[in-house]
């Protein structure tokens, strides 16, 4: 038998494991019956989505994916006005009364502008890496279908401004561009590094001539600051926070935040979370709306993060947001995705074995002052 050569310099307990453990813990107190099943999902290889660069020249794009059997969850998502009624026993979905959400379903606007393409529930064929077309500009990004959500949610409307407040590597960037209807984007990442791959991921994707600063602004700064700075300014603002990334955190070794390490870092995440929402409600204008996301199931990271702000927000700057009511918006897209049910406030993506997207959570929230 041979001895693997780094025997000696591994980890006593993989971070991986201690991440599992963790999520052991909290997480069947949190979704009790159902965490064994979420837990299997989130150990299989996860579900991917084929956002559409619509600045790609690429003739076929659309066409060979949908022959591939492929098919664009957000405009199916949209034209299915008939809402489902869930019974009471299915624990997986929202229990949502129909009769309530129709009228909401009418009334708001899903930008049918942003394509992504996934395979069929139940089918985990894998997508082929994206061609660029004659000017170099790739046809379509991977990334987990569940996070198009948040920007779908934000529902960026033609004019206005958007700020992108944790915006690296940047594929909820492109889902914000692919709709054209924003005016001015400034999108900001505290990491330098992972700020130079948001440049690269947009030269890729976007043609030279519109990646313009005065229309696409990339900054490296503490998102936190924006708040002061840029007070009362964006139509638009997504918040999508540094969290313990659950499906990273429980499958690959390597930048794990369960590492021993960095429990400090780890544990003081709720913080930094809430006070980038608050600088992100701080950054909107009135009556503008935000979009708090993260990748983990995490309630003390979601829902309690949310709450946090809110108070703050209230008690030491004087604004006050509300929650958006986002059930009707789940229910739009629940043949495609596995959404929890009970949450106090937003909405949560579940991985599910013939659905295996997510953790990804999303709040929605209107500056009304
Ligand atoms: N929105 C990105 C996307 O869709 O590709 C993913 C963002 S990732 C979940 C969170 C990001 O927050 C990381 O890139 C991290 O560098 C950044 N970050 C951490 N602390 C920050 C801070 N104080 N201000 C701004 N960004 C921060």
């Amino acid at each position: 038998r041979v001895k693997t050569k780094w025997a000696a310099t591994r980890p006593k307990f993989p971070s991986t494991e201690l991440a599992l453990h963790n999520f052991d813990t909290t997480y069947s107190m949190q979704f009790k019956d159902l965490w064994p099943s979420i837990r299997v999902a989130m150990l299989c290889e996860q579900k991917y989505g084929a956002l559409i660069n619509s600045f790609s020249s690429e003739p076929h794009i659309i066409t060979d994916l949908e022959a591939q059997g492929c098919k664009d969850f957000i405009s199916i998502g949209c034209s299915s006005n008939e809402v489902h009624q869930h019974s009471q026993e299915d624990t997986t979905t929202s229990h949502r009364d129909s009769t309530e959400l129709e009228p909401a379903v009418l009334q708001h606007n899903i930008s049918l502008d942003i394509k992504c393409l996934v395979f069929p529930q139940g089918d985990t064929s894998r997508f082929k890496p994206a061609r660029p077309d004659s000017s170099g500009i790739l046809g379509y990004y991977l990334l987990d279908a569940a996070s198009v959500l948040p920007v779908l949610a934000l529902d960026v409307q033609p004019g206005h401004t958007v700020l992108d407040l944790c915006a690296a590597p940047g594929g909820k960037t492109l889902a914000l561009l692919q709709a054209h209807s924003v005016d001015y984007l400034w999108a900001n990442d505290l990491s330098v590094s992972r700020t130079t791959r948001l440049r690269r991921t947009l030269q890729s994707y976007v043609p030279k001539e519109l990646l313009d600063e005065n229309k696409i602004h990339i900054t490296s700064t503490d998102g936190r600051q924006l708040g002061l700075t840029e007070e009362n300014r964006f139509d638009r603002v997504l918040v999508d926070v540094p969290c313990t990334t659950d499906r990273h955190s429980a499958m690959v070794e390597e930048n794990n935040l369960f590492k021993r390490s960095r429990t400090k870092e780890r544990q003081k995440l709720p913080l930094l979370q809430t006070q980038l929402l608050v600088a992100g409600i701080q950054a909107a204008r009135r009556g503008g709306h935000i979009v708090y996301s993260t990748c983990t199931l995490s309630q003390l990271q979601n829902e309690c993060v949310v709450q946090q702000a809110i108070s703050l927000a209230q008690e030491e700057l004087g604004i006050t947001v509300q929650v958006q009511d986002l059930r009707w918006f789940a229910q739009c897209f629940s043949d495609t995705f596995h959404f929890a049910s009970h949450l106090s406030v937003g909405e949560l993506v579940l991985p599910h074995l013939c659905a295996n997207f997510g953790p990804i959570y999303m709040c929605k929230l209107q500056r009304i002052n």
